[in-house]
């Protein structure tokens, strides 16, 4: 049994600043949940634009990730059936190619936390190496490519995806699977738990 609430534990984590000092723009942590959440994104870190938003996915990856989940934005956005957790809670920072990986103190210290109250998961959508890499220690592959191509291996409630991000394009022409294969039973399982 939590000993907090979920609303006690967000309003923690909202103020959190483990790691402001590594943070080009401050702490400020963008995630959606509630207990009655059934599907969970599980995604990297915020970009800029969603840094000054506050609101994550609400760009052209975000659009593909609804196209390929099969869903609108005010479903995607309603947190009572879809929460929104990134591996790295705050933007990160640029690196010299893109944006930095997520703070790996991040995770560690909300993750388990935060899953700890919403029990009514039924669907976790791991999308890209870090969601996979700490979530997927029990079925490790050598690659992200390696991984997305076993979902059908991967223990429920886990599906693990690439990044949706249009700069991506490259490796979706290479995995036509994704689009014919794995995309519609994401779809499937999606309409089953919504
Ligand atoms: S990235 Fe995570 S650990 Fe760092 S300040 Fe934001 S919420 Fe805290």
């Amino acid at each position: 049994m939590p000993v907090t609430t979920l609303d006690a534990l967000l309003s923690e984590v909202r103020g959190c600043r483990a790691c402001a000092d590594h943070l080009p723009l401050g702490p400020r942590p963008v995630l959606r949940a509630a207990t009655t959440a059934r599907i969970l994104v599980v995604g990297q870190a915020p970009g800029t634009r969603v840094h000054a938003s506050g609101v994550p996915w609400d760009d052209p990856s975000g659009d593909r990730l609804r196209d390929w989940m099969g869903v609108d934005s005010a479903t995607f956005y309603d947190e009572r059936r879809i929460a929104i957790i990134p591996m790295g809670l705050c933007y990160p920072g640029k690196g010299p190619s893109g944006d930095l990986p997520p703070r790996r103190e991040c995770a560690e210290l909300w993750h388990e936390r935060l899953l700890a109250h919403l029990v009514e998961l039924r669907l976790v959508l791991l999308i890209g190496a870090y969601a996979v890499q700490h979530y997927g220690r029990s079925w490790r592959k050598p690659s992200l490519t390696a991984a997305v191509a076993g979902w059908r291996e991967v223990p429920a409630p886990f599906v693990p995806l690439p990044h949706p991000s249009p700069r991506n394009i490259g490796w979706r022409l290479r995995n036509p699977w994704l689009e014919s294969e794995l995309v519609p039973e994401l779809r499937r399982r999606v309409a089953t738990v919504l």
